[in-house]
């Protein structure tokens, strides 16, 4: 019998990852790639875990039938935040699963160790064998706060993604896309804030991982967009359905940390106001500046004298939520 091809375990791989963060994404293929070369198959099992999910399993072994399998409820689990993957080995063909911790297994603990990942079967009080994560020392509560780790210097991994920071023609090719798409950026070549949150509405109205980063996916969705035809008019009907219902709207990019809490916080899209054209949202959120020339059913504003009193009213607003 022949072995499992290289394509197939990726393939299972990245459909049972879901939505991860799209470098996760890429570093888990990498691992994938690295390990078969070495003659081991390797496939992730799971990779996001929404809150709902993640309760059903702290449950397992509680509340409900069989062992107990994980000691983080909702948010407090890596995997909720799109930044943990769990792998199995396969055997020759790739048609049975191997869940016996030997040297190839941990073989492959180390490749993601050289990548920056922690391995769950390094704890001592709760090994996890199969847990990969991703997260440069943050803790889950970290994470619920909304503080993300670096992916820069990942040591070895071909970056084939653009994240902020980035210069370059890719990114000048990127920035003329979303221009094309409505998303007004300046198309310098410079990845900064105002693209990255150019960026996410994108995502976010794609029904893509809100993550600001130019990956493969969001990638492949704004060029095939770009190289298909015009739609045809939307009726009205249909203008109202896909109206969002909040949406951020910033002045300046001196605010974008602001905006960000509050984007994480009620999972709703930045604008840049140069791109809000007509009404984009059932209620606008406006962080710093005022609510003049927007059009929305309710508006809020979030400004004070400077970005940091701007700051300080988003954080009183987050709170009453
Ligand atoms: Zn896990």
């Amino acid at each position: 019998m022949s072995r499992v091809s290289l394509q197939t375990l990726i393939d299972r791989s990245v459909r049972n990852m879901g939505a991860v963060d799209s470098r996760i994404r890429d570093m888990a293929v990498e691992i994938i790639k690295r390990a078969y070369k070495e003659g081991i198959n390797v496939q992730i099992s799971s990779g996001l875990r929404t809150h709902a999910e993640q309760n059903a399993l702290y449950a397992k072994g509680r509340t409900a039938p069989g062992n107990i399998v994980t000691n983080a409820r909702a948010g407090q689990s890596v995997h909720n935040y799109g930044l943990a993957v769990d792998y199995f080995l396969t055997n020759h063909t790739g048609t049975t699963a191997t869940w016996t911790v030997n040297a190839q297994w941990r073989r492959v603990a180390a490749i993601a160790k050289s990548m920056g990942f922690t391995w769950g079967g390094d704890w001592t009080s709760f090994p996890d064998a199969p847990h990969l994560e991703y997260t440069k020392g943050l803790t889950w509560r970290d994470l619920q706060a909304g503080k993300r780790p670096s992916f820069r210097n990942v040591p070895a991994v071909e970056k084939t993604w653009l994240e902020l920071g980035d210069e370059g023609a890719g990114v000048k090719a990127m920035q003329e896309l979303l221009n094309k798409h409505g998303y007004a950026v300046t198309a310098d070549g410079i990845f900064g804030r105002m693209t990255e949150s150019a960026l996410r509405s994108f995502q976010y109205q794609n029904d893509l991982t809100v993550d600001g980063v130019y990956g493969t996916n969001t990638k492949a969705v704004l060029e095939e967009k770009s190289t298909s035809k015009p739609a045809t008019k939307p009726q009205p009907k249909e203008e109202e359905d896909e109206m969002l219902k909040q949406a951020i709207v910033i002045n300046t990019f001196n605010d974008y940390p602001a905006a960000e809490v509050l984007a994480v916080r009620l999972k709703a899209p930045i604008y840049p106001r140069a791109a809000v054209k007509g009404e984009v949202a059932k209620e606008l959120l406006v962080v710093g500046g005022n609510k003049d020339g927007l059009k929305a059913d309710k508006i809020i504003v979030l400004a004070g004298k400077g970005r940091f009193d701007t700051a300080e009213k988003v954080q009183e607003y987050v709170n009453k939520l």
